[in-house]
């Protein structure tokens, strides 16, 4: 077991290297190198970035542009204003329009100019940049228990923090049993429990990262169409075989009204989701409640 588990933790660590946007590590060109060169040059990368930012383009193009991993000069500036007001409520303030509209100008993700051949990613905007947070960790998830599956593990669970990934079933061979987290409540209660095998549940919603102006909480998705945090959900999950699409799926349909986000998921295959409303009220698409175990 400590032989598997410290492969997985390993590789997941090189994951988190390679994908990070705010810090550097001693040899390695990683999403924030990308960021850095942004209208300058072409970086040569290792090629799990290029994979990532393949398929983050595809959930784009699946998703109607609601995630978006060129959309980092928006997100830079709501976590700028998140920190500042984390660090002094006292002074928590919301980024003024023009801000965030000036920085919409320049999250066109036809100007992220991918090289498979040569290996290189370029920014061809200057004020571009990426933020990969909604997509990463659960890609990265998904790649890590593929390895897993390859190396010939059979029953295991991977959860990293919100994506959960499964492979097989328990070793008792009952399905592996996870909890949707209760968006409304404190502390983590489970709002329900759904059966995965060889499947992923990942949710996104605005109880993990926000910050407080004027008693009202702004959270950490923010849609495109309004440069704001979307506000129609508490949280939104989604149960799929691929974790990878599982995250980018759930940023997305934070950022979709009710019935297009429905559209979106019964129109994708094996694709299951659970959305919370304001007003606690739980909705799913059709195939979800089939999942549900006690
Ligand atoms: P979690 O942080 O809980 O994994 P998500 O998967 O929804 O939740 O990812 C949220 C992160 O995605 C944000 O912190 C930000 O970095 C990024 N993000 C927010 N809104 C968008 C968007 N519209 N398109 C792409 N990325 C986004
Ligand atoms: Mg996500």
């Amino acid at each position: 077991f400590t032989r598997q588990a410290e492969m997985i933790y390993s590789e997941l660590k090189e994951y988190h290297q390679l994908y990070d946007i705010y810090n550097s590590y001693e040899g390695v060109d990683n999403i924030k190198t990308v960021n850095e060169q942004a209208g300058i040059a072409p970086v040569k990368v290792d090629r799990r970035i290029i994979d990532l930012l393949l398929f983050s383009e595809e959930a784009y193009e699946t998703a109607g542009g609601k995630v978006n991993v060129a959309f980092g000069s928006v997100l830079k500036i709501w976590h700028d204003y998140r920190e500042a007001g984390t660090e002094d409520p006292g002074r928590a303030a919301l980024p003024g329009t023009d801000l965030l509209e000036e920085a919409s100008g320049h999250t066109d993700i036809d100007q992220l100019i991918i090289d498979e051949q040569a290996t290189t990613v370029y920014l061809a905007d200057p004020k571009m940049s990426l933020d990969v947070g909604a997509v990463a960790k659960g890609y990265a998830v998904e790649q890590v228990a593929r390895a897993a599956e390859e190396n010939g593990f059979a029953s295991l669970l991977i959860s990293v923090g919100g994506n959960v990934r499964s492979i097989g079933t328990r070793d008792d061979g009952a399905v592996w049993k996870v909890g949707v987290q209760n968006p409304y409540e404190q502390g983590g209660a489970d709002m329900t429990r759904v059966g995965l095998k060889d499947a992923s549940l990942v949710t996104s919603g605005i109880y993990e990262r926000y910050y407080t102006v004027d008693g009202k909480n702004y959270h950490h998705i923010i849609d495109p169409a309004t440069l704001y945090p979307a506000d129609y959900f508490l949280s939104v999950s989604i149960l799929c075989p691929d974790s990878g699409l599982a995250d980018a799926l759930s940023t997305a349909v934070f950022n979709l009204p009710f019935e297009q986000g429905l559209a979106l998921i019964e129109s994708l295959p094996d694709t299951e989701a659970a959305w919370v409303f304001p007003d606690k009220q739980v909705r799913y698409s059709s195939g979800f409640q089939n999942h549900i175990t006690d």
